[in-house]
């Protein structure tokens, strides 16, 4: 057993949970505040590190709970410099997988856009199993605490806090379907959105779903300011039911619905992620009924060339093809952008860095970074925009909250 099994999570419990707790120890409620303050500004790792708190309250701490329980194993960088990737163990031995995508720029005369954005994992493993995705090979183990979900945040925020930058976005599009774990998820969200903690704004997190129609209506209630991302990948439902199989429970027409209800209530552009897949979803018919499907739509297509994995027969969509389908979509008044797949050089498509690492075992030590080969990022494909319909509007601390 794991030291963290019996253990609170700190990072699990929100501010009033972490009040409850110091209260049920006989502390003044302050010393909570003081607590958060560590966790999310200070990025503490250790109560040892809370030097303003009793000495007997750091023992309690370190007697009794954990903070988020991650442990990084491994860490590939790519080549570039862009993406960083790190394998995480958790507490019962599973591990995950996070990454880090740096965009844009820090000259002010350019905007000064830059970007740090979280690519974050949701579960071990996923149920649904699509097709292409090879967390989807692994299957489901469990679901992540709210601990483990904001862990993988404040892991690179304490990376990127070397460097004097912060983290500005966080998607959840690594391993898992955060929409079944929604609760957590939303969880970990609130409490690094907490103004007295990290104070990331809400418009800073998207949601990614392979389509969930009860988590997206519930999100637009929920967390209405969060970004909402459907991984459409097919214009029909017999296409869908073999790409992703949770299309047979929500087919085509009610998961439409639910994001025609989702703009409605929000206001905001849901991001419509597509896989090009070579001969199988890539076509002009495909694309003309991904037009017909998205019309009036207030969306944005996001078209990702596919990211090859082990034992698949799936190959990516040529530059061309996936340039035609693009025309096409943006010929029908439908926003698009072409999404260079981060990382891909570093296995860092969806659970790749994972499955590598059960099969091979030359493991790289964390904190060696490893550059491997860049493969699709060097095709010509214009640059990713605002992927994620996420705008980089806004100081860091200029927190809009969930609700
Ligand atoms: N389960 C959620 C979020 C995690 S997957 C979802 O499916 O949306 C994040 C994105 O990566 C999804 O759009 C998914 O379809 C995509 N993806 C998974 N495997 C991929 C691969 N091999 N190549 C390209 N995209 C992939
Ligand atoms: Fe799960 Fe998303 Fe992978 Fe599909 S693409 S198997 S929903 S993680």
């Amino acid at each position: 057993m794991g030291r963290g099994d019996a253990m609170v999570d700190l990072l699990s419990l929100t501010r009033d949970e972490l009040q409850d707790l110091v209260q049920s120890w006989g502390a003044p409620r302050y010393r909570a505040d003081q607590i958060w303050h560590w966790l999310y500004r200070g990025l503490a790792q250790s109560p040892d590190e809370m030097t303003n708190l009793p000495a007997a309250l750091r023992a309690r701490l370190l007697a009794e709970t954990t903070i988020g329980g991650l442990e990084p194993t491994h860490r590939v960088d790519a080549e570039d410099g862009e993406t960083s990737k790190v394998l995480l163990r958790l507490a019962d031995g599973a591990t995950i997988e996070a990454v880090l995508m740096h965009y844009g720029t820090a000259d002010v005369a350019e905007g000064g856009s830059e970007r740090h954005t979280v690519c974050a994992s949701s579960q071990v493993g996923c149920a649904i199993g699509c097709a292409f995705c090879a967390t989807g090979r692994q299957g489901w183990t469990r679901d992540l605490t709210v601990g483990e979900i904001s862990g993988q945040v404040l892991h690179f925020e304490r990376e990127l806090r070397r460097e004097r930058a912060h983290v500005t976005n966080v998607v959840f599009m690594g391993m898992g379907e955060p929409m079944l774990n929604r609760d957590a998820v939303g969880r970990a969200i609130r409490n690094l959105n907490d103004p007295k903690g990290l104070g990331l704004g809400a418009r800073r997190f998207t949601v990614s779903t392979a389509g969930i129609v009860p988590g997206i209506l519930a999100m637009a209630e929920e967390m209405p300011s969060v970004g909402l991302a459907v991984s459409l990948h097919a214009p029909d439902d017999v296409l869908r039911d073999e790409l992703v199989p949770i299309n047979r429970r929500y087919p085509l027409l009610a998961l439409l619905e639910a994001c025609r209800r989702h703009v409605e209530s929000t206001g905001r552009r849901v991001t419509m992620e597509y896989t090009m897949i070579m001969g199988v979803n890539d076509s002009d018919g495909h694309a003309r009924r991904m037009a017909d499907l998205l019309r009036g739509l207030l969306c944005h297509v996001n078209l990702i060339p596919l990211n090859p994995i082990e034992g698949c027969g799936f190959q990516p969509s040529s530059v061309e093809r996936v340039r035609r389908f693009r025309d096409i979509l943006r010929r029908a008044g439908i926003p698009v952008t072409v999404r260079l797949r981060r990382g891909t050089d570093l296995r860092a498509g969806c659970g790749q860095l994972r499955s590598a690492r059960g099969a091979e075992r030359n493991e790289t030590p964390y904190s060696v970074p490893q550059a491997e080969v860049t493969a699709l990022a060097s095709a010509t494909l214009e640059q990713e925009q605002h992927a994620h319909g996420v705008t980089p509007d806004g100081a860091h601390r200029a927190v809009d909250s969930v609700r």
